[in-house]
């Protein structure tokens, strides 16, 4: 894999090149500030290529009998799982998240998202209708053509794949605008989707700025759907591009998620959960669960287990098997996250966790940002309200089930939300009535390829995993045909 070098090219058809105007721009290792790769700056004529070897792909793709792009796509798999181990490693050094997520959730996720979508190129059908008088109607599930996906840094092998995967499946051809911020896995998965066998132009990837190729991207004339995972703020515009051609759009937001504890639930368990579903990935995850609702009588001992693994969390080389927090992205990054810190403390949140000491760049030492927890966080305040996108947990009290409510779904957003009980009905009745696009009972964070993946109101809208996938990424056409 090209990618695993120090220069990486543009995926377009089967050419791995560099940008038209031989612009690049460096991926810097968060662990340590240091430049790992050069990489090719997609212009929009770049772009305009990727589209046209998409549009050509698209066209061999779907000749091909569904049985052997099942094949195909089950190589891709395999070849994927072959490279585990290196993909691991190019994420973790790109982006920074522990090599225990890369290799143990990351990698197994994107494998069984293709094997299950590569399952469905054979299950995609019609239906026929009950039409009166002399006709026969039926409908019919067509490609859509060249989907353009547009992917964020926190997640870029898992997005990568979240969008080949349903948009391939269905028999469209892809052009892929992975984050400028982690750009090496994706254009790595470019090559091996090639390596695979895939046609030329099926597969194309394209890193660059948002503003340039993410836009030219979406205003291309011959692409017909945007499937965009990234924040709220980018996905509004998107969408409104978008509106303008009147394409459909699959936008995959931000988040401000709430986990409900209530005070029959094992206050050791809540305190795990949460800490693992929040620190993970150094909490730059879309999910994480950044506002914990405890109730009152739990509420000190809750407190005090997840002070107690913040407090023993490791922080370090993202690349050591025992780390569990590594780097923030960047300084910006790290900064952002730092000035929610310290707008917690100014609003009156007790931080039983953390440091408001301004973080410092030291040559060599990465952005690595100490995990912070406030307790007694108030639903006005900033951090209970906005998406840090990094290691902040705020937990709130509350008493009783109506307050619980109200405080969960008091945001705009609406990607995930959980609740910890013992009182089966009470679970239920709690998870029938979050507002959010994916709710867990008594866990947090389980996917499968299966089952939708989505946010409402402010996170988003349309799922790249499940049945709806089939939807979003084909187009149901009618047909009449008269009988006599
Ligand atoms: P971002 O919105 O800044 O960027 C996402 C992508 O959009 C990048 O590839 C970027 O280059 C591109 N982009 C930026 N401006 C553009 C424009 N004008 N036109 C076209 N493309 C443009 O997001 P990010 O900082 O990369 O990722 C973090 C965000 O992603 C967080 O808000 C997080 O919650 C969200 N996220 C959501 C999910 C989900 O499934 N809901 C998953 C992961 C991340």
């Amino acid at each position: 894999m090209r990618a695993l070098t120090s220069h990486v090219p543009l995926i377009i058809g089967d050419q791995l090149a560099p940008a038209s105007t031989g612009a690049t721009f460096d991926s810097i290792n968060p662990a340590d500030g240091t430049v790992i790769a050069t990489v090719a700056e997609a212009t929009a004529d770049d772009v305009a290529r990727a589209v046209e070897a998409a549009r050509a792909g698209a066209k061999v793709w779907q000749r091909m009998r569904p049985s052997q792009r099942t094949r195909l796509l089950l190589r891709y798999a395999a070849l994927i799982e072959a490279n585990k181990e290196e993909l691991a490693e190019l994420q973790t050094r790109d982006m920074g998240k522990p090599i225990r997520e890369s290799l143990s959730i990351d990698l197994p996720i994107m494998v069984e998202t293709l094997e299950y979508f590569a399952g469905l190129v054979t299950k995609i059908e019609g239906r026929t209708t009950q039409a009166p008088g002399r006709f026969l109607n039926y409908t019919v599930r067509e490609p859509i053509g060249v989907v353009g996906a547009i992917t964020p840094w926190n997640f870029p092998a898992v997005q990568t794949i979240w969008k080949i995967a349903p948009a391939l499946a269905m028999g469209n051809a892809i052009v892929l605008k992975p984050a400028q911020l982690a750009p090496l896995v994706p254009v790595a998965l470019g090559e091996l989707a090639l390596e695979a066998g895939i046609p030329a132009g099926v597969v194309n990837v394209l890193p660059g700025r948002g503003s340039v190729a993410g836009n030219a991207l979406v205003r291309n004339a011959h692409v017909g759907k945007i499937t965009f995972t990234g924040s709220t703020e980018v996905g509004q515009e998107i969408g409104r591009m978008a509106a303008d051609r009147l394409i459909t759009t699959s936008l995959e937001l931000g988040g401000k998620s709430a986990l409900v504890a209530f005070s029959d639930a094992s206050p050791k368990t809540i305190a795990d959960v949460a800490f693992t579903a929040m620190y993970g990935n150094q909490g730059e995850t879309c999910t994480a669960p950044s506002r914990l609702l405890v109730e009152r009588p739990i509420y000190d001992e809750v407190v005090e287990l997840v002070k107690a693994r913040v407090e023993a969390a490791k922080v370090g080389d993202p690349l050591d098997p025992e780390t569990e927090i590594g780097p923030l992205i960047n300084a910006v990054q790290r900064d952002s996250v730092h000035s929610y810190v310290l707008s917690g403390v100014q609003e009156g949140a007790v931080l039983l966790s953390g440091s408001t000491e301004t973080p410092q760049d030291r040559p060599g030492q990465g952005f690595f940002y100490r995990p912070a927890l406030f307790g007694d966080v108030t639903a006005d305040m900033r951090i209970a309200r906005e998406e840090i996108f990094g290691p902040v947990l705020g937990v709130l009290p509350f008493e009783g089930e109506k307050q619980a409510l109200a405080l969960a779904n008091d945001t705009i957003y609406g990607l995930a939300a959980g609740v910890f009980t013992r009182d089966v009905g009470r679970a239920l009745r709690f998870a029938g009535t979050l507002d959010a696009g994916n709710v867990w009972i008594n866990s947090w964070g389980v996917l499968n390829p299966a089952s939708p993946y989505r946010g409402f109101r402010h996170s988003g809208h349309g799922s790249d995993l499940g049945q709806s996938a089939i939807e979003s990424f084909t187009k149901e056409k009618s047909i009449w045909a008269r009988l006599d």
